[in-house]
Formats: structure tokens, C-alpha cells, sequence
């Protein structure tokens, strides 16, 4: 049974607290792995490395701190089938799903890069008399991270990245269900040029959340996650003084209007609410068709399609749609809901309660299912499902249906699928969701835009990368000098003469 370590100051260390984790393989349902969970005399150490290393780091000048980035870029393109190899093995998506997971934080990676342009402050000449003000970007220091499982590359570089770029320590603790990834990537910064101790990984569960959380050196945390857990790290982070960044979870509604392509819409749902197996925060799990006659074409268009996805192990090849979801307990909370949506009286139009693949029996595969006539006091409606269930809920009219979208206490992202341009820039005007897409099933933001949600999706007010980013892991310093006169009035201009 292979040991996983953490990651402190540049060398892989064992846990000592004697509590591990199971590392799951989903796809045959056998423990491939044991992860350390760190305590909080390990966390401590951890912040000591980095209060160690983050001084020089912030005074290496910007473009040289850049300059490590841009050899980790190198380093992720040369690793990328090995990263994504290892990403498939411990979450179970394609191979193809993993190097995107990848490539999504070296683009976030490759916007860092532009850290000497984006750490320049301002500057006012002569804002008074003789006086001139200015300000300057200043790293925090020691930062840290809390991530999720469903995207153990891109998400621990979101944050590591612009955190690195501006000058500070990073201490990461990625998720315990697939730890492997977070590991080779700060490896690889090191190999990069990142000194010892500037980007660590501690495993672990809650006893190590919370020693994070209660580290007074510790300056600012980054959590992305399920909602109760970022309300609790939100309301924990804020109370201890820290800056505090939360992202919880979701659910996404795709409207379809009646003069929407219907193909193209059905195309995108299967895609946005499959892949992955649904467990992506920007998934599609709500269709909204607009009047009955679209929901009936719509629902048409869905069932032949979904009915074609193909199931497997990463393994399998590159035409597998999705792979298995994390855990166990991930697919019996899967099952008890698609129970609850039969049971309130959703009608079940694709069953995916059967699913098995032979070879895979103790896999923690979950077939596809698509539920049409959902109501909003459904439980299947109100609870984010994170696996391959897609809801349709029909209105009766556009304003019904932006009404859901608005009414639903998420507001990670949302689309609307429409030819008409007006109906598309109304509901990307009004509705209080953080990321649109028109036309575009999940409008996940590019690097150097700024990723984020609304209402219970997000707690706190920057967003994941973009300038935000680097406003989130520096503090303004404004300065105003006056001088006073000196040798320019003192001192004797002309050419000394004789008397
Ligand atoms: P999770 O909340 O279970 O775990 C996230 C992190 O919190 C992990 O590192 C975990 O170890 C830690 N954690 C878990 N329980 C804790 C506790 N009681 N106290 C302290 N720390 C704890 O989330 P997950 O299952 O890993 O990820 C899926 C969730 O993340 C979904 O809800 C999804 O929507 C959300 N998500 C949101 C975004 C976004 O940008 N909004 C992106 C990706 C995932």
C-alpha cells in the first residue's frame, strides 16, 4: 500500500500524526493509496518554513519571480500525460477531462506571468505643493489554500499561482479524496526555481482546516468547496481577522427558449450536465425548456443521446464520456436523491439505476438520469446533486424561468439558449448569477477574466484569478512624500568667480 507524504519545505515528508485517509481508485472501487492527516503541530511547522522562506521570495524582483512560472508552464506541458494519468487514477475522469483540468491552472498560470504589469502601483505628481503620493502592491506573507476534489490541478492554481506571483508563501491542503496531483505540482515548481518552503502541501482533513484557520500568522485563506464548509470557513477565517475567499456550490440552470436550436441545446446539456460525471461546480444540472411544446422537443432531442453516453474507466480509452464519481458514499448520496425525485413525483425518463459494468461491479459508477416535470420543492431541485442527474423543470414563460434562476439560493453560473438577442442580453442584465454563458452551456471564465458566483455560491468579494487575484493576495500601500528643500536652493550654481 503506497504511503502519499506531505510536501514541507522542498522535500517529501511522512505524516506523524498517525491518522491516514483511504485514497480511493473510483473506478474499481479498491484503496490504492493512504494520505496522511496532518495535526496541528504539523501545520505549525509547516507555517515556520514558510515565515522562513517568504521574505527573500518577496524580494526577488517581479520579473524573476515570473520568470519560475514560466519554467513551471514548460514543466507542466512536458508532465502533462503524467499528470493526467495520475488525476484520472485517484477522481475518476476521462484522460482527456484530466489534462483539461490541468491545462485550465497553466492558463491561470500563464496569466501570472504578467506579474510585473499587474504588481505596478499608481503614482500623482504633484498632488499638493511639492508633495507626491503614490502606491505601491505588497504581498501578505504567508497565505493558504483549501480545495476541492473535483479539480485537483486547476483549482490549487488558481490560487497558487497569482499567491506565488505577488511575493508570498503558499500552504495548500487539497482535498484527501485526490491528493496525488497537488503533490507533483509543487514539485514541479520547485524544479522550476521556486525556493524551499514558499509552496507547500499539508495534508489532511478538519483538525488540519482548523489549525489553518486559527494560525495567527497565517494571513489569508482561499477555500473552494461545498457551501456549509465555506460558510464555516468564511464565518472561522473572518471572526480570526484573516482575508477570507469562499466558493461553494452550485446549481446551474440552462434555459431553453422556444426558438432556440434545439440540437445545439441538447448537444450542450448532455455535455455541461454529464461530463464528469456532474461532478463539475459549473455542471448544468437544471434544464429549463420554455413552454411545453420545446420541453416535449427538447426532452426528445435529450433521450437518444443521453442514452448513447458511454461509462468506463479512464482507462478505456478517449471515447468514454465520463468515469466513475470520487467515492462511495458519493454515489449512495447520488442514489438516495434519485430515490427522493421518484418518490416526490418527478418523472424518471432516463433510468440509470441499473448501470453496471462488468469487470468494474464495485466501481462507483452512476449511469445517466434525466428527470422531467421537477417542481421547485423538490429535493432533487433544492440539493446540489454533483452527479450524472440532470432535472428539467418546465415554464410557461421566460419571466417563469428567469424567476427559477433567480429564486434558487445558487448563483454559480447559469445560460440561456436563444436566437433572439434581446431575451439573451434581458436575462444577462437582470439575473443575479455570477457567470452567464448565451449560447455557451458552461461560461467558465478565461484566466484573465475573473471566475466567481453569486448568493450562497460565494462568500467573500474578489473572485478566483484575473486582477481580483491580485488584488485578493496583496495589500495597498499609499504613500505621500513631501521633501525638504535641499542643496538645490543651498548649493551655488554659477561658475565660481573670483570677487
Ligand atoms: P468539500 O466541502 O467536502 O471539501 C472541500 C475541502 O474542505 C477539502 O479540502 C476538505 O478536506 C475540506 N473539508 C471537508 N469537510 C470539512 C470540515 N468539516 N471542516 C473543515 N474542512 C473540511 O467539497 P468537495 O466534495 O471536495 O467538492 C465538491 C464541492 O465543491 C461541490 O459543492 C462543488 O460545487 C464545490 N465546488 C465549487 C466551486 C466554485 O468555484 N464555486 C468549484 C469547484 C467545486
Amino acid at each position: 500500500m503506497q504511503e502519499l507524504t506531505h510536501y514541507l519545505n522542498g522535500a517529501h515528508v511522512n505524516g506523524t500524526s498517525g491518522r491516514f485517509a483511504d485514497v480511493m481508485n473510483p473506478a474499481t472501487g479498491e484503496v490504492q493509496a493512504k494520505v496522511p492527516l496532518a495535526s496541528k503541530e504539523e501545520v505549525a511547522r509547516a507555517v515556520a518554513y514558510a515565515v522562513e522562506a517568504q521574505p527573500a521570495w518577496a524580494a526577488v524582483n517581479p520579473q524573476r519571480r515570473a520568470r519560475v512560472l514560466m519554467k513551471f508552464v514548460d514543466l507542466l506541458n512536458r508532465d502533462m500525460d503524467k499528470l493526467a494519468e495520475a488525476l484520472s487514477r485517484e477522481h475518476g475522469k476521462t484522460l482527456p477531462d484530466a489534462a483539461g483540468d490541468v491545462q485550465r491552472g497553466l492558463e491561470v498560470v500563464e496569466y501570472c506571468i504578467g506579474a510585473p504589469q499587474l504588481l505596478k502601483g499608481e503614482y500623482t505628481d504633484s498632488a499638493g505643493p511639492g508633495i507626491d503620493m503614490y502606491s505601491m502592491r505588497q504581498p501578505l506573507g504567508v497565505t493558504a489554500g483549501i480545495t476541492p476534489f473535483n479539480f485537483p490541478a486547476m483549482i490549487p492554481m488558481w490560487m497558487f499561482a497569482p499567491a506565488i506571483a505577488c511575493g508570498n508563501a503558499f500552504l495548500l491542503k487539497p482535498s484527501e479524496r485526490d491528493p496525488s496531483v497537488p503533490l507533483m505540482l509543487a514539485e514541479l515548481m520547485e524544479e522550476a526555481g521556486l525556493p524551499k518552503g514558499v509552496l507547500q502541501v499539508v495534508n489532511g482533513d478538519k483538525e488540519a482546516v482548523d489549525a489553518i484557520l486559527h494560525d495567527p500568522v497565517i494571513q489569508s485563506i482561499g477555500f473552494v468547496g461545498s457551501t456549509p464548509i465555506a460558510e464555516y470557513i468564511y464565518g472561522t477565517g473572518c471572526a480570526q481577522g484573516k482575508r477570507v475567499q469562499c466558493f461553494g456550490g452550485a446549481k446551474n440552470h440552462m434555459i431553453v427558449m422556444p426558438d432556440a436550436d434545439m440540437d445545439q441545446a441538447a448537444d450542450a446539456l448532455v455535455g455541461a450536465g454529464y461530463g464528469a460525471a456532474g461532478e463539475r461546480c459549473m455542471a448544468i444540472s437544471v434544464a429549463v425548456p420554455v413552454g411545453d411544446e420545446t420541453a416535449d422537443r427538447l426532452i426528445e432531442k435529450l433521450v437518444p443521446r443521453i442514452e448513447k453516453l458511454k461509462v468506463g474507466p479512464y482507462t478505456a480509452g478517449n471515447d468514454i464520456d465520463y468515469g466513475p464519481v470520487v467515492t462511495g458514499a458519493a454515489k449512495a448520496n447520488i442514489e438516495r436523491l434519485v430515490q427522493s425525485g421518484i418518490d416526490q413525483g418527478a418523472k424518471l425518463v432516463v433510468d440509470g439505476r441499473d448501470f453496471s459494468l462488468q469487470g468494474y461491479e464495485e466501481g462507483f459508477f452512476v449511469g445517466p438520469h434525466l428527470f422531467d416535470h421537477v417542481t421547485k420543492d423538490m429535493e432533487i431541485y433544492t440539493t446540489e446533486i454533483f452527479g450524472p442527474v440532470l432535472s428539467t423543470v418546465r415554464a410557461q414563460s421566460y419571466e417563469e424561468a428567469l424567476g427559477l434562476a433567480m429564486d434558487h439560493e445558487y448563483g454559480n453560473g447559469t445560460a440561456i439558449f436563444t436566437r433572439d438577442g434581446d431575451a439573451a442580453r434581458d436575462f444577462a442584465n437582470r439575473v443575479n448569477v455570477g457567470m452567464i454563458g448565451i449560447n455557451v452551456p458552461i461560461p467558465v471564465p478565461l484566466a484573465y477574466h475573473t471566475f466567481g458566483g453569486w448568493k450562497k455560491s460565494v462568500f467573500g468579494d474578489l473572485n478566483q484569478h484575473g486582477p481580483d487575484a491580485f488584488k485578493f493576495y496583496t495589500r495597498t500601500k499609499t504613500v505621500t512624500s513631501r521633501w525638504p528643500s535641499g542643496i538645490k536652493e543651498g548649493g551655488e550654481f554659477s561658475i565660481p568667480v573670483m570677487e
